[in-house]
């Protein structure tokens, strides 16, 4: 979990193990995820009406009611004690985290933004943009932006939008039936229709609007944002406003040409603006990585929480509130 680490020298090293951590989880998450039917870790099967929850068969008891094994009121304690209760409490604890530390698990777990960040990454070998609706292309004085990164980009999207929408229906149908229907070209017409609809919906969203997905159209995402908003003493990303021309002389191996922290941003955000703006922020940290880059000793930006985020955003509120002056 990030914390707001030191404001010194060392910065730049906690920044970087701050982020081999983060693709750890990452990677960690993304393996979980394609695993998770096969090892019956989670999936609900529809062909038995069966949850399945850490290897175990997770019944809600109204099957014995039906079979008249159990009397009403039994049925009723079990299905709060097995249904209700666990279902209240996984989000509690999920809103929990994102209202004291934000989109933690968007920028640190989920399987969708690991993929935004390595077709960003892809996309930029193709083009020097992190999304086709970037207006300018960031390149490093030297680097050239190549075509024959164009088709691996292509095929990166349609392959993982293809593997994405099988992985989802082994969540739904035995994977065994699945991946063996697969290999032996013995998937039902309904099955290969889910495949190719599925498929193709996500290869178009990760072609072209992998990051609108994940700003406007995640209800996952929007209500941990909702939930981080609502606190004024959440982790937030602070910009010593105070200091602001000292980005004049931002420059970093990845953006020579300054404003690092803007360049780098997988959501496609400017760091700089205040919380409120930045309220698909999935606290990734490769902005605060950027500035300890450029401003070693004294980063501009920083991750502050508790009093310092709420001192934060009385001063973005206030800032807010200030008249605006024209330029003389
Ligand atoms: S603003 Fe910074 S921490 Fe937030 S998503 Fe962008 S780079 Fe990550
Ligand atoms: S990375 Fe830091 S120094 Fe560079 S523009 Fe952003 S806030 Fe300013």
């Amino acid at each position: 979990m990030p914390d707001p680490g030191p404001a010194t020298g060392s910065s730049v090293q906690h920044s970087q193990r701050l982020q081999r951590r983060r693709r750890a989880t990452q990677l960690a998450f993304f393996a979980l995820f394609l695993l998770a039917p096969a090892l019956n870790l989670l999936r609900f099967d529809l062909n038995e009406t069966q949850l399945w929850f850490l290897g175990q068969r997770w019944s809600l008891g109204l099957g014995a009611l039906q079979r008249g094994e159990v009397s009403a009121n039994q049925a009723a304690i079990t299905l709060i004690l097995r249904g209700i209760l666990p279902g209240l409490a996984l989000v509690a604890i999920f809103l929990g985290v994102a209202w004291r530390w934000g989109r933690l698990y968007c920028g640190w777990l989920c399987p969708h933004f690991s993929l935004v960040e390595g077709l960003n990454a892809l996309l930029h070998k193709a083009c020097g943009k992190f999304s086709l609706w970037d207006e300018q292309a960031s390149l490093r004085p030297g680097e050239t932006a190549q075509r024959r990164w164009w088709p691996v980009y292509a095929l990166s999207c349609a392959g993982f939008g293809f593997f994405w929408a099988i992985t989802l229906l082994t969540y739904l149908l035995p994977p065994q039936a699945i991946w063996g229907g697969l290999l032996q070209g013995t998937l039902t017409i309904n099955q290969s229709r889910f495949i190719l609809i599925a498929g193709s919906a996500f290869t178009l969203e990760l072609l072209f609007a992998r990051h609108l997905f994940c700003r406007f159209g995640c209800a996952v995402g929007l209500f941990q944002s909702l939930a981080w908003m609502a606190n004024p003493r959440a982790l937030v990303v602070a910009f010593k406003r105070e200091r602001a021309s000292d980005c004049r002389t931002c420059s970093t191996e990845r953006a020579p040409e300054g404003s690092a922290c803007d360049r780098v941003c997988p959501m496609r955000l400017r760091p700089r603006q205040i919380k409120r703006l930045m309220f698909s922020c999935v606290q990734c940290g490769r902005c605060v990585d950027q500035c300890a880059e450029s401003q070693q000793a004294q980063p501009q930006l920083e991750w502050t929480v508790g009093v310092d985020a709420l001192r934060e955003t009385l001063r973005q509120s206030k800032k807010e509130q200030q008249p605006h002056r024209p330029l003389k």
